[in-house]
């Protein structure tokens, strides 16, 4: 069995079970691991600290898979693994045929996605470890969901830090040309192959809910509405008319088909194919006014380094939707940035309140849906982020 022998003072993290081992604390590596290999990882002294996978190209350079020495890295040990992931998202899959099943760190299974569209599994594979042990998973996915098809979404960008190659593809059965699912009494369609993410963003259904709940009587505007998922939420709660922008045509025919499909009226929804930031300006422009407006914009920091920037961009999307809200109207903001913290992100919509000398308070906090858990001792998996925000 090859071994990482860490630097002396390198072995505190995993000692507290963050998964993660960065090229940086390995002082060498005994034998010739392959690419996703298991390994031993052991401290300055030589004592045990986990079982990991190898990632020879990665600055991560090891994921831990288990911190019990007696464990056995084996078929075994992955179709438990699922099957507790699976268990574990019991309470939360009423109401809803679609839920993240596995996320990663939060199950034991870095570099591993799988998300649930009714009959149809889609997996990302983001690294080495996982890599190696792709029919394993695939099959111990199928004997504990009974999913008839398994699809493969392995196009994220982080794959290529791992040396691993773009994959998109069926693993087990045939893709239908769209999924339907029911979220919470709404239909929408999936487009696995060629959607965003995994196809649809499982990670605020608790937010869409949240919306839902508040929409009754008002005149809604939804940024980055994506397929529609916070429009058909604000109409089902009783909104009177939603104003969707985003810039994927793709995006919006979805959407409107999602409309039509759950039978409410055209002429309570408009779509529009434009970029936010500049539409924003021209709503304001034309002295539009609203009672709810959803800011969900995509990653715009993947990590730190891009903060600054990003900063700027989230202050000035708030700073006018700020403005364009009436009084007592609400604003549901999110940030969905790994580089931006919660704490920065209210800096960023309290400066932007501030700049746009409007009166605000902070009513509430959004975070992701239940399925999409976090390990306690990895902060980095908790990258969603959101404020309920009502004018004064
Ligand atoms: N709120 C959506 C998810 C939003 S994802 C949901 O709940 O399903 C971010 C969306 O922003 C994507 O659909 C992308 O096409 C769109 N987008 C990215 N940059 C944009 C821009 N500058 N203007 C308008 N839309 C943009």
């Amino acid at each position: 069995m090859p071994r990482l022998h860490l630097k002396p003072g390198r072995e505190k993290s995993l000692r507290q079970h963050h998964p993660w081992i960065f090229s940086g604390a390995i002082a060498r590596v005994e034998g010739e691991p392959s690419s996703g290999a298991t390994v031993e990882v052991l401290d300055a002294q030589g004592a045990f600290l986990a079982w990991a996978a190898f990632s020879p190209q990665s600055q991560i350079r090891a994921r831990a898979w288990s911190f019990e020495a007696k464990e056995r890295i084996d078929a075994t040990f992955f179709a438990r693994r699922i099957a507790a992931a699976i268990a574990a998202r019991a309470p939360w899959l009423t109401g809803s045929d679609a839920a993240r099943l596995v996320h990663g760190e939060a199950d034991g299974l870095p570099g591993l996605v799988v998300d649930r569209y009714g009959e149809v599994l889609v997996v990302q594979i983001l690294a080495a470890g996982i890599e190696a042990w792709r029919e394993t998973l695939v099959a111990a996915l199928l004997r504990h969901t009974g999913a008839t098809v398994v699809y493969e979404r392995s196009d994220a960008e982080v794959r290529t830090l791992e040396g691993l190659p773009e994959r998109c593809g069926a693993l087990h059965g045939e893709l239908p040309e769209m999924v339907e699912i029911n979220e919470d009494g709404i239909r929408y369609r999936v487009d696995v192959a060629a959607g965003q993410k995994t196809g649809f963003y499982l990670d605020q259904r608790v937010s869409r809910q949240r919306v839902r709940a508040l929409a009754q009587g008002r005149e809604v505007l939804n940024c980055f509405c994506y397929s529609g998922g916070f429009s058909l939420a604000a109409l089902a709660g009783g909104a009177t008319s939603v104003l969707s922008l985003d810039s994927s045509a793709p995006a919006l025919d979805l959407a409107r088909d999602n409309l039509r499909r759950n039978g409410f009226a055209a002429a309570q929804a408009e779509w529009r194919d434009a970029d936010v930031f500049s539409e924003l300006r021209r709503l304001r422009d034309q002295a539009r006014s609203f009672d709810l407006i959803v800011l969900d914009p995509p990653k715009f920091a993947p990590t730190a380094q891009h903060a600054a920037r990003a900063a700027r961009a989230y202050k000035d999307i708030n700073l006018t939707a700020l403005k364009l809200l009436r009084p007592g109207g609400l604003l549901a903001t999110f940030s969905c940035s790994g580089g931006i913290d919660a704490v920065l992100f209210q800096s960023i919509v309290a400066g932007a309140a501030l700049d746009a000398r409007v009166e605000a308070r902070l009513i509430g906090h959004f975070e992701a849906s239940p399925d999409h858990a976090t390990a306690l001792c990895f902060p980095e998996g908790t990258y969603l982020k959101g404020l309920l925000v009502q004018k004064g």
